[in-house]
Formats: C-alpha cells, structure tokens, sequence
C-alpha cells in the first residue's frame, strides 16, 4: 500500500509540474489548471488512504466545509478584489503550516510521549516561525490592499532594531529548543514571536512596493508548507510547497527588478511613505485638455499605430472586452496595434495578462514594458485606460517622488497619448501625473467601458 501512495505522490508532483509548465501559455493555461487539479486530487486521495490518526467521515466533512467556503468566495469575489483574496489565501497556507506542525509536534511529544529528533523539530520551528509571519504579514497586506488600513508605509524609530531582536529571538528559540524537545512551551513561544513579527514586517511596507510583498508571502506559505511535509513526511507535501516556495521567489524577483529595487530596500520598507495610497496627498495643480468621444474617434482613425496601456482602471471598468473589439477595429482599418504590459500594472502580479486573455486578445500582442518602451517614440496614439503610476513620468524626472526610481511606460514620448479615467483621481501610490497636463496628453473622462462602447459606436459610424 504504501508503494502505491508514494507512486500517488510522484504522479501528483509530476502533473503539478506540467500543470505549472502549461500555465505559462493562455492557449494551454485551462488545462493547465486542469490538470494541476488532477494532480491535486490523487495527493488528497493518497493522504486519505495513508492516514490513520483520523475517520474517513471526519475528513469528508472537513473538505466539504472547505470547498463550501472556497467555492462560494470564488463564484463571488470581483476580478478587482482578486488581489486581496490572493493575499487572505496565502495567510490561511501559513496559519494551517503552523497549526498542522504545532499540533503534531504536540500530539507526538505530549501524548505519545515520542521523542522528536533534531530534522523534525528543525521542520517543526520553522513551519511555525514561516507560517506565522505569513499568517498575519499576509492579514496586514489584506487590510492594506483592501483599504482597511492605509496603504501608506507605516515606521516608526527602531522599528528595524525590533525586528532584529525579535528574529534573534526566534533563532534563539529554536537553539534552546533542540536541547529540549520535550517542552512544548518553546515552540509556542515562537509561534507567539513569529506571529508578532509577520505584523512588524509588513507594517513598514507600502505604496508601490505591495507587490513585491504579495509574491514573497506567497513563497512564505510555501516555504512553511515543504517545512511541514518534512514534519509530516508527506512528500506530496514538500514537493508542492516547494514549487509554490521557488516559483514565488523567482515572481518576487521579476517583482523587485520590475520596481529597480532590491529585496533588501523593500523589506526594510518606509517605500511610499511619503505619499499616501489612496489619494491622500494634494499636488501641483495640472492642467489638462479635454477630448470628447467623437473627436477621439476621429484621432483612432487617423493613426497607423496604436499603443493600449491598461491599468488598474481597466479592471475596475470591466473594459477588457470592449477593449477588445476596439483593437480589433483598429486592426481591420489597417492600424497596428500592440498591448504595453507594465509588470504591476493593476494589483496583482499578472492581473492585465489575465483580463486580457480573459477577453481572447493574443498573448502576441502583449508587450512586455522593457520590449515596447523604445517603441512608444515612433507611434502614433497610446491610448492609457485606467493606468496611472505605471505611466507617470515623474518616477523618471522627480527625485523627490515616492515612486522615483521605479520603471514606467515611456507613453510620453508618442505622438498623441489619449487618457481614459473617471477624473483626475490619483492611483495607488496617491500622487499628482504630470502626464495627464503633458501638451501631447489629451483626457478622456468617464468609465473606461462606458467611454470605450461609446468610441467604439462613434468608429463604427465613422467607418
Ligand atoms: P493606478 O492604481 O496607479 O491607477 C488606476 C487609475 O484607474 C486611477 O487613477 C483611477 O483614476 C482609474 N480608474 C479607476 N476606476 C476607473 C474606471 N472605472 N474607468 C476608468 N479609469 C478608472 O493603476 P496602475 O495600474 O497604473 O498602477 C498600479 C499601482 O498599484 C502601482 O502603484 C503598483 O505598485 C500598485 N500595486 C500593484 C500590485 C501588483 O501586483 N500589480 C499590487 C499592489 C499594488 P480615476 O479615479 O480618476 O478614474
């Protein structure tokens, strides 16, 4: 029997790893999830088989209860609140990482009266210590992204010294607590520490840098996860919090070079704590001009290339669609029109390329920002729906702009940038564009769907 579970395991981890390999492509990306899915099913079924500590009816009622709760969040939550869902997912990954580990360090040590050698408790500290910091780093980056606390970096003085002594700390713990595996209370104490230390963590991140946060949380729920197959000897287990552990790693990465910082500068955080996300902060007084939909029109069907940068805005608006059969139209008066992708445009790493293929437009067209950005010189109109910081220019002029530093979307540089937004509201790291008074800038007001089904009319009339 245990062969046949083992051989479960490999084939799981092998299905996750085509599954992932097949998401890199909208062509293959469903069944990709499919089969990860597949994958994921044959590791449940093989860890029913194998356990024995609990009923077959115990465990039913619990993935009952489970995909209950997961199947009505995902029928319900907006493609906007994504972001925070990701965020709330990847604390639960870690909460149930420390709790799986605590309670069989506890059942083993307490109750058997087993003694626990050295790479379990290893395992055992440190899915508690990566799952709690997870936990609530991951509850305060919810709060923050969906505007329950500010999104603003919060510091205060020795914040860093604090967190040093808390970590110091928890290392300490763990030393003290190989001598004595028997006593639980050390392994509490930490799962108090890391708990503790997930908030201080995080409170000192915000502004533009939540992305990096996001991706790196989620490497810590699976970094806690392949402690806690080490604890569990699930290999199942390590296998796939591995891969989520490597994968979110390799995102942070492509996350810190897309905002030109290093880890290092994002985890020590005070990044947008001068402005203040969401809006807060009053700016310059820009003046900008007005187009209406009729003469936009006339201005998409005047070009030969087209630039469409979409934003948070895009996502909020639902325009992803109508976005679509402009291009299209575009496309069938000869226009060539491409998709600049800025790697955190909207609030989750990904999110454009997601709405996007949501609404069939080729992954061909996306342009990613470092392949396209010498590109926006020689094109005719861009046209930004609901992009904001992504394409604010003062990242590249201002030094002292909270977001200076961080790559942008040359849309500047183009002959004519056209804008759709609802007004002049500020984006995420809550701060005045200049681009929107640029001479060259010409705004569009109102609901980017709305505007954009309006235009769409208005070039179907005109054509
Ligand atoms: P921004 O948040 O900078 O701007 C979005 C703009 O969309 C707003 O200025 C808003 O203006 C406009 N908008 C909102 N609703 C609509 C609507 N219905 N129709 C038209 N426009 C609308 O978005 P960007 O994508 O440019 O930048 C992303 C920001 O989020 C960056 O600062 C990034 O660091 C941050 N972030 C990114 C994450 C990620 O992983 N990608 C995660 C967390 C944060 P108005 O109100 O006037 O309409």
């Amino acid at each position: 029997m245990n062969i046949i579970i083992q051989l479960s395991y490999l084939i799981a981890s092998v299905l996750f790893i085509v599954g992932i390999k097949m998401l890199g492509r909208t062509k293959t990306a469903r069944k990709g999830n499919v089969v990860s899915s597949i994958g994921m099913f044959i590791a449940i079924l093989a860890t029913v088989v194998q356990v024995e500590a609990i009923s077959l009816i115990d465990i039913l009622i619990c993935v009952l209860i489970g995909s209950t709760i997961g199947l009505i969040i995902a029928k319900k939550v907006e493609m906007t609140k994504i972001p925070e869902m990701v965020a709330i997912f990847n604390g639960f990954g870690g909460l149930a990482s420390l709790s799986v580990a605590l309670s069989d360090f506890w059942l083993n040590t307490q109750q058997r009266g087993l003694e626990v050698d050295n790479i379990t408790g290893i395992s055992v500290a440190l899915s508690i210590l990566i799952g709690g910091i997870t936990f609530t780093g991951s509850l305060i980056a919810f709060m923050k992204l969906s505007g329950r606390i500010s999104g603003r970096a919060i510091v205060f003085t020795g914040q860093h010294l604090i967190n040093l002594v808390l970590l110091i700390l928890s290392v300490g713990i763990v030393i003290f607590a190989l001598t004595d595996f028997s006593n639980p209370n050390y392994m509490i104490i930490l799962a108090v520490l890391s708990l503790v230390l997930g908030i201080l963590v995080v409170i000192p991140i915000g502004g533009a840098d939540m992305p990096v946060v996001i991706s790196l949380l989620n490497s810590y729920s699976g970094m806690a996860a392949c402690a806690t197959g080490f604890v569990l000897n699930n290999n199942a287990l390590i296998v796939t919090g591995a891969l989520v552990g490597a994968s979110g790693i390799i995102l942070t990465q492509i996350m810190c070079k897309a905002m030109n910082r290093s880890l290092m500068n994002v985890l020590l955080g005070g990044f947008g704590q001068t402005s203040a996300a969401g809006g807060e902060v009053d700016g310059p007084q820009i003046t900008v001009k007005e187009v209406g939909v009729e003469e936009a029109a006339q201005i998409f069907d005047s070009v030969s290339s087209l630039i469409i940068v979409p934003g948070y805005g895009m996502a909020v608006a639902h325009a992803q669609h109508i976005i679509r059969e402009l291009s299209e139209l575009c496309e069938k008066n000869g226009v060539n029109v491409r998709f600049a992708i800025h790697p955190v445009a909207g609030r989750m790493p990904g999110h454009m390329n997601v709405l996007l293929a949501e609404a069939n437009i080729s992954y061909d067209k996306l342009i990613e920002m470092d392949e396209i950005n010498d590109d926006f010189a020689n094109t005719d109109l861009v046209f930004v729906v609901g992009a904001n910081d992504v394409v604010n220019p003062a990242a590249k002029t201002n030094p002292n702009s909270p977001i200076f530093g961080m790559p942008v979307l040359n849309v500047e540089k183009a002959q004519t940038v056209i804008v759709s937004k609802r007004s002049m509201g500020k984006g995420y790291a809550g701060i005045e564009n200049e681009l929107f008074g640029a001479d060259n800038c010409l705004m569009l007001f109102g609901d980017a769907k709305q505007t954009i089904t309006k235009l769409v009319g208005e070039l179907k009339e005109q054509g």
